[in-house]
């Protein structure tokens, strides 16, 4: 309940609906506890009319008949207010409990993505804050005006004879015992098929998002069948739930209606017996039948609050993850400005520093082993290892996105662990193997790195980056659509966006990871032409898996295991008999291979 609370503390925007909407509560309930009073006192003048006293006629008939109008157009018009309040107040909350979600995913390291599905997590937030919204806007409209009702009718009939007020009062928490009793139960099997659900929706997410290798290893039939296994499960847990539930709903009503029968009879007898008028039997029944509705709720206000309070307890369990200290997304507003400071150190001099880093991710061994590496401005540098050798994740690091287990980086003296990361990050461009193009117009995609950017300077982007000529082949230039439902680019049309994205951040750092790997020849050149014009100026941190793409750099630095094995100029690694040069041996005999093949 705590964690409920927790975020009615977290919602403190939304008290005035809150009020509002309690406001309504009480006098919906008001206006429809005037109604059987008037009942009361229309029956009380007809019995008395039968008896003889005909002092009070039809005239009275007709005006208790216009109250109980007025009470009931009342009850109508406060009742959709306060719907109109909750429908209201549910949506903010769930806008402004999503939109913190998400500030915090955007704020969590990377290693809480290398561990959770997108599905998962996408399917999550939609249970989670749909079950606290609705727990909300149920219990401030419904729940209370229950509330108020409930406690008129147990004050009124224990005014008129407090036996039905004190079997009343037996009901409720009896009731509620054989409910709770229940929802321990089901509360576990809830949870396990929320398990199931968003496990599901994490697989669908990854094969729609990677339909093309599903459809092209022909596992289409397998992935249905994963995915359906666990949807059909949840069919078995929700049976046995249901099943469990409604056992446990026979013996609730049962024990319901035999209170309920003794009440009735109570009335009856005692009306019998002159204690009460007619017009008080018909009052009274009319009371206990206002008491069903509140006590049958109660199984599925239990049933909702259980839901609301795992749903609040998933919540937070995101929402308490420790966020990346220097994360750029907490709740600041508007756009960072992502103009690159200008650099101090002096061209030849040190810009980046690896100083004996040792580095392992989250639970597992060391990848990085003392990597001591000096870089200077304006130098081109290229990593090389086998697969695995840790290239990326000395990337990585440079990028802040984790932290050293052990040494320290620095990036223009400024140490990246507690440092300015908006800074850090305004400084250094990156062209990655997989360009990652947003949907959105090509220009949009040019602009994501400096979102003011003016129309001239995209297209100077995109004219260094050898890109302007194939835009301007779409019918719509720079404004063609790319994306899940836009035009289709080639990945070395991708890659030179990309590229043009690089160049317009105009950051004095450049990562290439793997930037050309993954196309042709040809292709490969069109974007190289790019990538040289990127780099011109530019510290260039390359990691290259064609051997042919780096001969030009100024240093090599090789990597074996996670250790640093050699430094040194293309010319000098090459005869050294290190990995690079086996690696070199290696793709030139290849290459010699496929020309005689060809
Ligand atoms: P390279 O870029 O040279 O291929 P990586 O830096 O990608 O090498 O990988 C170095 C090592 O770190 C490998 O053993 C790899 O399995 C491991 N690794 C890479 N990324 C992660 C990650 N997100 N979580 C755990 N281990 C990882």
């Amino acid at each position: 309940m705590s964690s409920i609370l927790r975020i009615l503390r977290a919602t403190k925007e939304l008290t005035p609906f809150y009020v509002g909407i309690m406001l309504c509560a009480i006098l919906t309930s008001a206006s429809a506890l005037i109604a059987p009073f008037v009942i009361k006192g229309a029956t009380d003048t007809v019995v008395a009319y039968h008896n003889g006293d005909q002092s009070r006629g039809l005239s009275v008939i007709v005006w208790f008949a216009v109250a109980y109008l007025a009470s009931q157009l009342l009850n109508t018009i406060f009742n959709n207010v306060g719907g109109y309040l909750g429908d209201v107040m549910s949506q903010r909350m769930r806008t402004s409990l999503s939109v913190r979600y998400f500030d915090k995913l955007l704020s969590l390291p990377l290693s809480y993505f290398d561990e959770e599905l997108t599905g998962t997590i996408i399917s999550r937030l939609n249970r989670t804050i749909t079950e606290i919204a609705r727990f909300i806007q149920m219990f401030s409209n419904t729940m209370s005006s229950m509330l108020i009702t409930t406690v008129a009718v147990l004050a009124i009939s224990g005014w008129y004879y407090w036996p039905l007020a004190v079997l009343l009062i037996i009901i409720f928490p009896v009731y509620l015992w054989l409910t709770s009793r229940t929802s321990v139960k089901w509360q576990v099997w809830e949870t396990e098929k929320n398990q199931d659900i968003d496990a599901a929706s994490g697989r669908f997410n990854e094969v729609i998002g990677q339909i093309r290798v599903v459809k092209s290893f022909g596992q289409e039939r397998r992935e249905l069948g994963l995915f359906s296994k666990l949807f059909h499960r949840t069919i078995g847990t929700t049976q046995k739930q249901s099943r469990y539930w409604h056992l446990m709903d026979i013996y609730r009503l049962a024990f319901l209606n035999i209170m309920f029968f003794v009440l009735y009879l109570i009335i009856f007898v005692r009306t019998i017996q002159g204690f009460f008028s007619i017009g008080d039997m018909v009052l009274l029944i009319q009371l206990m039948t206002m008491a069903v509705a509140p006590v049958t709720s109660l199984s599925w206000i239990v049933d909702a609050t259980q839901r609301a309070i795992a749903g609040s307890q998933d919540y937070f369990k995101v929402m308490e993850h420790p966020a990346d200290p220097r994360s750029l997304a907490i709740t600041a507003e508007g756009e960072h400005s992502q103009e690159p400071e200008p650099v101090k150190a002096a061209p030849g001099e040190e810009i980046i520093r690896f100083h004996n880093v040792t580095f392992g991710y989250e639970g597992e061994e060391d990848v990085l082993h003392d990597i001591d590496l000096s870089i200077k401005r304006g130098e081109k540098i290229a990593f090389v290892s086998e697969s695995g050798g840790g290239k990326s994740t000395l990337m990585a690091l440079l990028e802040g996105l984790y932290d050293p287990r052990t040494g320290s980086v620095t990036v223009d003296g400024m140490d990246i662990v507690g440092g300015d990361l908006e800074k850090l990050r305004s400084q250094i461009g990156m062209v990655f193997q997989d360009a990652s193009l947003f949907s959105g117009t090509i220009a949009e995609n040019i602009a994501y790195a400096r979102p003011g950017a003016t129309e001239d300077e995209i297209e100077q982007a995109a004219i260094k980056a050898n890109a302007d000529k194939f835009i301007r082949g779409f019918k719509d230039g720079y404004q063609s659509v790319i994306g899940e439902r836009g035009l289709k680019l080639s990945g070395g049309q991708k890659q030179r966006i990309a590229v043009a994205r690089a160049i317009l951040k105009d950051a004095p750092i450049l990562i290439l990871d793997e930037a050309t790997s993954a196309l042709d020849t040809k292709a490969e050149r069109a974007v190289q032409k790019g990538l040289d014009e990127l780099m011109v100026g530019r510290t260039s941190l390359i990691i290259a898996h064609r051997l042919s793409t780096i001969s030009a750099v100024d240093r090599i630095v090789t990597l074996r295991n996670g250790k640093i094995e050699e430094i040194g100029s293309p010319t000098e690694l090459a005869q050294s008999g290190g990995i690079y040069s086996e690696l070199l041996s290696l793709q030139n005999s290849s290459t010699k291979q496929d020309k005689k093949r060809l």
